[in-house]
């Protein structure tokens, strides 16, 4: 469902006419090559097309007004191989729509002693000439990302990847729809929000539904549908023997496809890219949408329980944003802590709804109650996560701003089995300690939710804030209290 090689990069090269034609061939010449190298790096998830060298006003206004409404442009990369003064790009910038990183590089690696000239000089002027750019975006205050170093070095090429992701993830939510079946869970604060607010400034736009629309789907499917969901159930996964076709729970199993096949028939046909449940409403369906949701997410959809929007977009846009990445995405909760001297720890899960994507193991297929509710027994599948470095993320609405805050954490096996747990979980140590984390936490106002995933990282996180120019707030291994609590002080000035 997510398919990052849609997408484009342009590398967008500026110049002048002062060099006459043959220095202006020459960098052509070069921006090709640089370009078809990105394109080529490992680490770039998106085609890079190279566009024919800027050296007029006019030429780059032409430019960004076709980036804005290219479809599948999501966004450019600048170089200023030789010098282009910058007053010819304030017209261009101050239209363009599109994210942009500026490539600080040259195109010789190596300043060539014996044979350095002028002409070599006339040629490889980014040292100076990426400066007269980039004075301008920050004239203009514009967001950006500067990646400096030789275009052919790994460091440089997993930047820009690593930048082209926050890209793809940022073009994603733009114009994307979630569906919401209900409202919040009653009284709880920090999932609701201003949905208008989140649309003019991320993009996507929060569809509310009653539950009878869902409810209506589910009782739509057709019994082809449903047996080949079931069937695929028992394919896929170590089936508690209840629910086996001799089983005496089986109809439950039946009813769970049933579930999943009318939810994934709606969010198809309004393509929908994330959704929320909650608990609190239910009417009509037999039971909480558990293994639906957790296999929902599996295939790239975005979800937050108890209504909660903002997750539900987050694990979307993070689910975008690893597409192709070893480790998975998933809907978190902060459930329970581990006080110990091994090590302060943080069980996470949730009633039921955590991704399949992070699961070590063949998940078992479940049929357990569920004490909140009041509905029939939930299906779930039940996984111990991953274990490794990973990041939890939280989106939250202070009133006149959004802020994006991430834990960094290490995912630990659990000190001894679970037999009991009925829920999918992991557990980690935070970075820089339980002690640490938690209290910075707490002070940015992080939510119970996250979206928690193995493969992004803070680096994506950042230049995703950067782009969609969010407060952003990291708590990794250098993080210390008092540090953290004046960045918060100083941050509510500068966003006052
Ligand atoms: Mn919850």
């Amino acid at each position: 469902m997510i398919n990052l090689k849609q997408y484009e990069i342009w590398f967008v090269t500026g110049s002048q006419h002062l060099y006459g034609p043959e220095t202006i061939q020459k960098v052509a010449e070069h921006s090709r090559e640089v370009a078809a190298a990105l394109a080529a790096s490992a680490p770039m998830p998106v085609n890079v097309v190279f566009k024919p060298v800027l050296t007029t006003p006019e030429a780059i206004r032409q430019l960004c007004l076709e980036a804005n409404s290219a479809a599948n442009c999501i966004g450019l990369i600048t170089w200023m191989h030789t010098f282009s003064p910058a007053k010819m790009w304030i017209a261009g910038l101050g239209l363009l729509k599109k994210p942009f990183a500026h490539l600080h590089t040259q195109y010789n690696r190596e300043i060539p002693w014996a044979e350095i000239d002028m002409d070599f000089m006339n040629l490889n002027q980014s040292a100076h000439g990426d400066r007269e750019f980039g004075f301008i975006g920050t004239r203009m205050g514009l967001n950006r990302k500067v990646v400096v170093g030789h275009w052919q070095d790994e460091e440089v090429q997993s930047e820009l990847g690593e930048w082209a992701r926050a890209a793809a993830a940022w073009a994603d939510w733009q114009g994307a729809k979630i569906a919401r079946f209900g409202d919040n869970m009653r009284d709880v604060a920090v999932t609701e929000g201003d949905k208008v607010e989140a649309q003019i400034q991320l993009g996507y736009d929060v569809y509310g539904y009653g539950v009878g629309d869902l409810v209506k789907a589910v009782k739509e499917a057709t019994d082809a549908e449903v047996k080949k969901m079931t069937q695929a159930y028992l394919d896929e996964y170590a089936v508690a023997p209840a629910l086996q076709p001799a089983g005496e729970k089986y109809a439950s199993l039946v009813e769970g496809a049933r579930i999943e096949v009318g939810l994934r028939n709606f969010l198809q046909a309004g393509d929908f890219k994330a959704f929320t449940t909650t608990f609190e409403d239910l009417h009509g369906l037999a039971q909480l949408p558990g293994l639906a949701v957790q296999r929902l997410m599996r295939d790239g959809y975005g979800f937050g329980a108890e209504g909660d929007w903002k997750t539900a977009a987050l694990v979307r846009l993070m689910k975008v944003m690893s597409a192709g990445l070893k480790g998975g995405v998933s809907f978190m909760e902060d459930y329970t802590y581990h006080f110990s001297a091994s090590g302060n720890k943080v069980l996470g899960a949730h009633m039921l709804e955590v991704c399949e994507s992070i699961a070590s193991n063949k998940p078992r297929l479940e049929i357990l109650p569920l004490s909140i509710g009041g509905k029939a027994d939930p299906l779930r599948l039940i996984f111990d996560a991953n274990t490794g470095p990973a990041i939890g993320a939280s989106l939250i609405e202070l009133g006149n701003r959004f802020r994006l805050v991430a834990n960094v954490v290490d995912v630990v096996p659990t000190d001894a089995p679970l037999p009991k747990l009925p829920v999918a979980h992991a557990l980690w140590l935070p970075r820089p300690n339980l002690k640490i984390a938690a209290a910075a936490w707490i002070y940015a106002g992080g939510a119970h939710h996250t979206s928690f995933s193995y493969a992004v990282t803070a680096g994506h996180l950042r230049d995703f804030a950067e782009i969609a120019g969010l407060e952003f707030l990291v708590i990794d291994e250098n993080t210390r209290i008092e540090d953290f609590k004046h960045q918060l002080r100083w941050n509510q000035a500068f966003y006052k």
